[in-house]
C-alpha cells in the first residue's frame, strides 16, 4: 500500500520513526532533524482523522531500562512539532489500554523500544562462543515475535518511516510487518523519499555518474566501492584512504592514516577500475600537518612523499582541482565521506571544494545525493544542505542500500 492512497480516518496506526535524536546533559534536544523528518507522515495520519501510536528507539540501552535514554524527554518537543497533545506510555509492551482508548486525532508515544532485548532480538549476557548461544538465540527470536505481535495488537495499520534503522531486522522495523496484510502496511513519506533517492542513484542513472567516497578507511567502504564500480563513470576516492593507495603504489606516507593490510585491496581496486573503464581519481597532493590538531603546522606535499612526523589531513590544491573537474558536468552524483579532517576548520578545503563542485553540478541539472555519516555534517557545516538534490537521513542504512543490499525494513513492507 502507498501512504498517499490510504485514508487513516478511524484507523489506529502504529508508526516506527527514528527519534534517536542527540540530547545534551540536561536532556534537551540538540538537533531535531529526525523529528522534523517524520512530521509529514505523522501529520497526514492525524489530519485524516486517524489515531497515532509512535514508536522509536533511542541510543543503545542494550535491553535494559535506562532513564537517560527515555523518550519521555522528547515528548513535549514531539507534541510541539505535531501541534497537538501527545500521551506517553512508559512501558512500550504494556500500552494496550492506552492505545485502545485513543480517539481520532490523538497521539501516543511509546517508551524506548530497546529497553526490551526483544526489540533487537539478540540474546543478552551470553557470549557468541558459548555452546548454549544458538539455543539462547532461537529462544530470543521466539520472544521477539511475541514482542512484535504485542506492538502490532495496538493498531490496525503499520507504517515504517524509520530509514535510519531500515537495515536492521528488529521487532518494530521488520518482524511486526508479518502481522499486517499488504493493504495495511506501508512506508512513510520519509522512507519513500529515501528509497526513491537510492533508486535514482542505482537504477535511474543519468550520465556521467560520479561517486565520491571519502572518510577514514577503505575497509569500511569496500562493499560500496565494489558495487559502484559496475555503475559509475568517475570514482573519486579521497580522505584517509588516499594514503593506503599512495602506500600501495610505493609512496611514503609519513604518519598518515594507512591500512597496511589493505594495500593489495587498493591495487585490486585500481586494476578493476582500469578493466571496467572507470575514471578513478585519487589524490596527488595533500595538506599535511605535524600533529592531529587544528593548530598543526602545515605544508603541501605530494601524497607519495610525506615526511616522517607529518600526516596527510586534507586534499591539496592540485587534487581539489582534479576532483572539481571530475564532478563538474556530472549528471548523477553520490557523495559519502569527507576529503579531509573537516572537523578542524584548517582542514576543510578539500571537502569544501567537493561541496562547491557538487552544488554547481546540481545547479546545472545533476541529481546529487549526499549521505552516510559525516558527509551530512560536512554539508551542514558549509550551509549547503539545501543546494544539493537530496541529503539522506540514513547512515548505515544508506550505505547498505547503495551496496545493493535489500533493506529488511523495506522488504518487510513489500512481502
Ligand atoms: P567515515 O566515518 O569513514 O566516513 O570517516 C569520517 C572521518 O574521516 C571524519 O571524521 C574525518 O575527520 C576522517 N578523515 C578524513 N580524512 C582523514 C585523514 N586524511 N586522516 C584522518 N582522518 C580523516
Amino acid at each position: 500500500m502507498k501512504i498517499d492512497n490510504f485514508n487513516f480516518k478511524d484507523h489506529k496506526a502504529i508508526v516506527r520513526v527514528d527519534f534517536n535524536v542527540p540530547l545534551d546533559e540536561n536532556g534537551n534536544i540538540t538537533d531535531d532533524t529526525r523529528i522534523r523528518g517524520a512530521l509529514p507522515t505523522l501529520k497526514k495520519i492525524l489530519a485524516d482523522g486517524g489515531s497515532l501510536i509512535i514508536m522509536s528507539h533511542m541510543g543503545k540501552p542494550k535491553g535494559k531500562v535506562n532513564p537517560k535514554l527515555s523518550l519521555s524527554q522528547i515528548k513535549d518537543a514531539v507534541a510541539k512539532a505535531l501541534g497537538t497533545d501527545v500521551q506517553f506510555a512508559d512501558d512500550c509492551a504494556a500500552a494496550a489500554d492506552m492505545a485502545a482508548a485513543l480517539k481520532p486525532g490523538q497521539a501516543l508515544l511509546l517508551e524506548n523500544l530497546r529497553f526490551y532485548p526483544e526489540e533487537e532480538g539478540k540474546p543478552v549476557g551470553i557470549d557468541k562462543e558459548d555452546p548454549a548461544y544458538d539455543a539462547a538465540k532461537a529462544e530470543m527470536k521466539k520472544r521477539q515475535k511475541d514482542f512484535a505481535k504485542t506492538l502490532a495488537s495496538y493498531a490496525d495499520v503499520y507504517v515504517n518511516d524509520a530509514f535510519g534503522t531500515a537495515h536492521r531486522k528488529h521487532a518494530s522495523t521488520a518482524v511486526i510487518a508479518d502481522y499486517f496484510d499488504a493493504d495495511h502496511k506501508m512506508l512513510g513519506y520519509l522512507m519513500e523519499k529515501e528509497v526513491n533517492a537510492v533508486d535514482n542513484i542505482l537504477n535511474n542513472i543519468k550520465r556521467p555518474f560520479t561517486a565520491i567516497m571519502g572518510g577514514s578507511k577503505v575497509s569500511t567502504k569496500i562493499g560500496i566501492i565494489e558495487n559502484l564500480m559496475d555503475k559509475v563513470d568517475n570514482l573519486i576516492l579521497c580522505g584517509g584512504m588516499t594514503y593506503t593507495f599512495a602506500r600501495a603504489l610505493g609512496g611514503h606516507v609519513g604518519d598518515s592514516i594507512c591500512e597496511e593490510d589493505k594495500l593489495q585491496l587498493a591495487l585490486d581496486i585500481i586494476a578493476k577500475a582500469k578493466a571496467k573503464g572507470v575514471n578513478l581519481v585519487l589524490g596527488v597532493d595533500c595538506v599535511a600537518g605535524d600533529k592531529f590538531s587544528n593548530d598543526a603546522n602545515t605544508q603541501i606535499c605530494s601524497v607519495m612523499e610525506i615526511p616522517e612526523g607529518w600526516e596527510g589531513m586534507d586534499a591539496g590544491p592540485k587534487t581539489r582541482e582534479l576532483f572539481a573537474n571530475a564532478i563538474k558536468g556530472s549528471k548523477t552524483i553520490l557523495w559519502n565521506g569527507p576529503a579531509g579532517v573537516f572537523e578542524f576548520d584548517n582542514f576543510t578545503a578539500g571537502s569544501r571544494a567537493i561541496a562547491d563542485a557538487v552544488v554547481e553540478a546540481t545547479k546545472d541539472g545533476a541529481f546529487s545525493l549526499v549521505g552516510g555519516g559525516d558527509s551530512v555534517a560536512c554539508v551542514n557545516k558549509f550551509g549547503l544542505a539545501d543546494e544539493v538534490s537530496y541529503v539522506s537521513t540514513g547512515g548505515g542504512a544508506l550505505l547498505e542500500a547503495i551496496e545493493g543490499k535489500v533493506l529488511p525494513g523495506v522488504a518487510a513492507i513489500n512481502a
